[in-house]
This record gives C-alpha cells, structure tokens and sequence, in this order.
C-alpha cells in the first residue's frame, strides 16, 4: 500500500464519496475543478496542437488509403459515423422509468477502420508521428510530398531496424501492433493475462510479437516500458503518460463538429451538448473531451464513465493525487469485463487535463454493461462490446443530480452522444456470448 492509514482516514473524511467507491457502489461525481473555456490557457496543450495533429492525419491519408483498403471510401481518413439511437433512447426511458430530454446519438467509434476501437485514434496516430519523425531525419520525405511512398520497400525496410513496445489489455495493442507491423516495425506487444486470446492471435498473424505478463495491466506496462528502453532504437507508447496518444484522440473533436454540422445539430447556449465517454487511463475520453471543450467551449459538457471495481480515474480526480493512486491503495479489484477499462492507474499527462475540463464521472457495474449492449443490439441493432455499452447510461445518471439545475439547462434542447468505443473485430462467438448474457440478466430483472 502506498499510502499509509492516516492519509486514507483524511480522504474518506473530506470526500464522503469515497466511501461509496470504495464499497463498489455506482456514484455520480460533479467535478469542482472544471475551468470555463476562458481559462483553459493554462493547459499544456492547445487548439493548434489539434490543428497540428489533424493536419498529420491528412498527410498520411493517401498511405492510409493504400494499405487499408477500408478506409479507400473515406479517401484514408479514419473515421466513424455518427447514428441518431431514438428507439434505442425510449427504451432506456421506458426500461429505467424516465425522461431523456433531446436527441440520442451513438459516435460509433465500434466501427472505426484499422483497429475496431477507439484506439485506432490514439494509438495509430503516435506511430504515425514517430514514423514521420524517423523518416524527416533520414531525409526519406518531406511533409509537402505524397506519404503514399510510405508502402514503398524502401520504407518499410528503413522502419525494420526500430523497434516499437507498448503495454496493453488488448486495444491499444491491436491498434499499435497493426499499424506498426504495416508500416515495418518490429513491434513487441506486452499484454496482461486477461487480455483476450483472439486479440493475441490476431496479433501474431498480423506481424507483432505477443509478451504475455502473469499480473495486471500496470505490470505489462511496466516490464514493457523496461524492456523497450534497454533497446537504443526502441520506442515505448507509454498509455500512462503520453500527449501523442491524447493528441490523436483529440481530433475526434473536429470531426465531430462536422458531423454535427451535418445533421444540423446546434452546440450554443440554448442548446448544450453532453457527451459521455468510457473511461481506462483517461487518454481517450481526455483527448477527446479537451478537443470539444477547444471547439464548443462552455455549451459542451463531458462525463467519464469507468466500473465500480476499475474507478482509476475518479479516485485519482476526486483526491485530487491523480496518477499517484491506485484503485489497489483503496483495496478495489480491478476486475471487470470491460476490456480497455480494467485500469487501476490514471495517465498522469491525461488526468492532469480532464481535471480541468470534464463535468464529472460515473461508474457503473458490469452486469449493466450487458444489459446496455444487448439493449443496443435489440433496439438498434448495433453491437458493441461491454466497455463501448457503458456511456448508455449517462443521459439517465446525469439527470439524478443538480447538474443541470446548477448551469441552467433545464428545459434547453440537448444533444446527448454516447461515445461507442470498440466492437467490430470482437469474434461473432464472443460477441454472442455477450449479448445472450445481457438477454439473461434483463429478463431476471424483469
Ligand atoms: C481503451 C479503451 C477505452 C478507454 O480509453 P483510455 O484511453 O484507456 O481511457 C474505452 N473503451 C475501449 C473499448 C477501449 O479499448
């Protein structure tokens, strides 16, 4: 345990709420530290670094067009489509007895190209930027050429001597170890024992080499992280702390927008946006929650959504200690089905940024992450995997608390988007297994 009785007694006194985290009860947490968009200044980060990285997505769209052949449609962009779910939002109000004011829509990064999750933002961008890096100081490209050369052997055997380590449960790795293997890299995946055996093996077939670790995720970083560094041409994606990973996120933002645009949906002071986003380390739902903060300022507001037994970032948030605690300090299991959310430990550079631009958190149990996916699949027919269900919920827990009471926005016409984080390379047999377990858990609380 890393801190000692005293500290935690303080803890539990000043933040009554911990008890209840603690004991694995679902909360709803408001963040008093959000700032207005007028003081976002002091962020280590800006609206030119989104621009910055966007305009690194679009160089590398003609080589993304080239070798993944899915995203030729989208001329290599990657991106998801954004659904209205109104039969989806009246079954959430009639099975939880509600009232969601406004519209539903689902951002249906499930279907993201390259990597079937969220990841295939984060992950997929950093080693872009490293590869583009690489290449600048060998003098193979310049940034006003066509990186369609990118699929030539010349690169690809140039990558070959540089070796790319990541730590991860599963997404991250897909998405790292495919993009890296394509482009040449060596890249050495470190996963924990419950990362999924299908996500290993597809792994292997696409090129990445698969380290298995007996603990959890915070080891497979760990040993990976070590490991990496002991090579001189060896890279580590470090989900704990990095701003390549939130900076690739972050463009979600700026599609975002124009997807809004398009379905002519209004973000301003009569109509607020609420957007609710799954929660591991915090990379993901931090980069995107900053890049909407940068585009619709204050009439945007962002929830966090982690498991009762995986409350990494709420525990780091609401002490205030971030990345220096660990659910484990609080005896909490981190266990849960929830791929891609079973973290005990914040990214430090992601959590020293949401604590200044999310409007709160809630957790949620497993067993509701089954319901909500199988509720998705019957209404909608849209399947996801249990992580990517948990956002389902945030339209419901936000109105359980002051939070629109305390902005003024009630009776104002919301938009609420549930950010869908993963699914599509989930095998059939896996995802059925999934939804007959939802089935089996609604009809008991029938
Ligand atoms: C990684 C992941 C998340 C959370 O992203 P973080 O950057 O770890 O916070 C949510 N859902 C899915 C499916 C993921 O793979």
């Amino acid at each position: 345990m890393a801190f000692d009785k005293t500290a935690l007694n303080t803890w539990f006194h000043q933040f009554p709420l911990l008890k209840k985290i603690v004991s694995l009860e679902p909360v709803v947490w408001l963040n008093p530290n959000h700032l207005s968009k007028s003081e976002m200044d002091s962020l280590p980060v800006t609206r030119d670094d989104i621009d910055e990285a966007a305009a690194l997505w679009d160089r590398f769209a003609p080589y993304i067009a080239l070798a993944f052949p899915e995203t030729r449609e989208t001329n290599g962009i990657v991106e998801s489509p954004l659904r209205l779910i109104a039969t989806m939002k009246n079954e959430l109000n009639s099975r939880y007895v509600a009232q969601i004011d406004g519209e539903l829509f689902l951002k249906c990064d499930n279907e993201l190209p390259i990597a079937g999750s969220i990841k295939a933002r984060g992950g997929v961008y950093e080693v872009l930027y490293y590869a583009e890096q690489l290449a600048l100081e060998a003098g193979l490209i310049q940034q006003d050429e066509d990186y369609s050369v990118f699929c030539h052997e010349k690169f690809t055997s140039f990558f070959k001597q540089f070796t790319i380590g990541v730590g991860s449960t599963g997404n991250l790795g897909l998405s790292i170890g495919i993009i890296a293997a394509k482009l040449g890299f060596n890249v050495s995946v470190y996963m924990s024992s419950d990362a999924k055996q299908w996500k290993k093996d597809l792994l292997r077939a696409k090129g990445a080499a698969v380290i298995e670790f007996a603990g959890d995720f915070g080891e497979a970083i760990f040993a990976g992280r070590e490991q990496t560094k002991l090579n001189p041409k060896g890279y580590f994606v470090d989900d704990e702390n990095s701003r390549h990973l939130f900076l690739g996120y972050s463009v979600a933002a700026l599609r975002l927008e124009e997807q809004l645009a398009l379905e002519k949906v209004k973000v301003d002071r009569d109509h607020p946006l609420f957007v609710y986003l799954p929660c591991g380390v915090g990379g993901s739902p931090g980069g995107i929650a900053f890049g909407l903060r940068q585009v619709f300022g204050d009439h945007v507001h962002c929830f966090f959504v982690e498991p009762t037994h995986s409350p990494a970032v709420l525990i780091g948030l609401l002490t205030g200690e971030k990345e220096k605690v660990c659910v484990q300090d609080f005896c909490i299991d981190n266990i849960t089905e929830g791929d891609g959310l079973a973290v005990g430990r914040s990214s430090s550079f992601a959590s020293s940024i949401s604590e200044k631009t999310i409007s709160g958190m809630y957790t949620l149990e497993d067993d509701e992450l089954f319901k909500l996916l199988a509720l998705l699949a019957d209404s909608e027919g849209i399947q996801v995997e249990p992580s990517a269900a948990s956002g389902l919920l945030g339209p419901l827990n936000m109105i359980s608390t002051d939070y629109l009471n305390e902005h003024q926005l009630k009776e104002k016409n919301a938009t609420h988007i549930v950010w869908a984080t993963g699914g599509s390379l989930v095998p059939r047999e896996d995802m059925d297994l999934f939804y007959e377990k939802g089935i089996e858990l609604l009809n008991k609380n029938l």
